[in-house]
């Protein structure tokens, strides 16, 4: 597929699912706009590198996620770059391990606020700028926990949950407008933020990182393979295909099975 002229502002997209995402658009001729944390000379390296590879236009705005202003300004910023919001997809997103009664409030309220509010407010800034031009594609990465629950991961499960919700309803209200809105849910990915996960596991049942990251999926994933970071990218395309023009509203799940169980 061609998005050859066409822009993508993809959240939290300096590392994990976010990058491949970014790449793969990059690499079907799209202009986009990287935003997340990191090491600047880092992201600029990345940023040349995308732009150099697949001879597209690649920006980077750091705009704090947690932050409504500075998402607003973020897709104004991708809009005055480009020309147009094409494409949006909400990546950006952290994770909080905790049982409900330690929960600390402060990790609730910047989990609800990183990994659900600020995919209301893109959508808030994006919808008029795509609705104009009578296309637009909005893709939110939720996750397996916008559909079944894990222990001790109150915040991310409320906050995919309600991503879920969110793109129902955006996409009902976007049905005949030329933009639609979809999901992406994830089982485990090997990203930063799951190794991660590993890591603690580990140290907390003294065992190698390989038997925690074995245990993880075991638990939950029966094809006891991680969906790759390309994979989901692949479904992102796949959502901005003119295959997927009739699809709204609605989710693609990739997680070897964890919800089928
Ligand atoms: P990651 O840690 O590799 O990447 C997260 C990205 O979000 C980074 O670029 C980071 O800088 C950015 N970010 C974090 N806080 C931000 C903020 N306040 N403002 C701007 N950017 C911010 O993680 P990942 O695994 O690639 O996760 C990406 C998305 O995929 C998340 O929404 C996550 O919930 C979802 N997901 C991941 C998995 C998995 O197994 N890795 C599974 C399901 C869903």
């Amino acid at each position: 597929m061609s998005l050859k002229g066409k822009s993508a502002l993809v959240t939290g997209s300096t590392s994990g699912i976010g990058q491949a995402v970014a790449e793969a658009f990059a690499a079907q001729g799209c202009n986009v706009m990287l935003n997340g944390f990191g090491d600047a000379a880092a992201i600029e390296k990345l940023r040349q590198g995308m732009a150099g590879k697949f001879g597209v236009r690649v920006e980077y705005n750091g705009a704090d996620m947690s932050k409504p202003a500075a998402i607003a300004d973020l897709v104004a910023k991708t809009n005055g770059a480009f020309g147009g919001v094409d494409i949006l997809v909400n990546n950006a997103g952290i994770q909080f391990v905790a049982p409900v009664e330690e929960f600390p409030a402060e990790k609730w309220d910047a989990i609800i606020a990183i990994n659900l509010s600020a995919t209301f407010h893109a959508i808030h800034a994006a919808l008029p700028l795509m609705k104009a031009r009578k296309w637009g594609r909005i893709v939110n990465i939720a996750s397996t926990h916008g559909l079944v629950a894990s222990a001790h991961k109150v915040a991310y499960v409320a906050a995919k949950h309600g991503i879920l919700g969110l793109t129902k309803v955006v996409g009902v209200e976007c049905a005949d407008t030329g933009v639609t809105c979809n999901a992406i849910c994830p089982g485990w990915v090997l990203t930063p933020l799951v190794q991660k996960q590993i890591d603690d596991r580990a140290k907390a049942e003294n065992i190698p990182v390989d038997k925690a990251k074995k245990d993880m999926l075991s638990e939950k994933q029966p094809q006891l393979q991680f969906t790759t970071t390309e994979q989901i990218a692949g479904l992102a395309l796949f959502l901005c295909s003119d295959t997927a023009s009739n699809m709204q509203g609605t989710q693609l799940v990739s997680d070897g099975g964890w919800v089928a169980q």
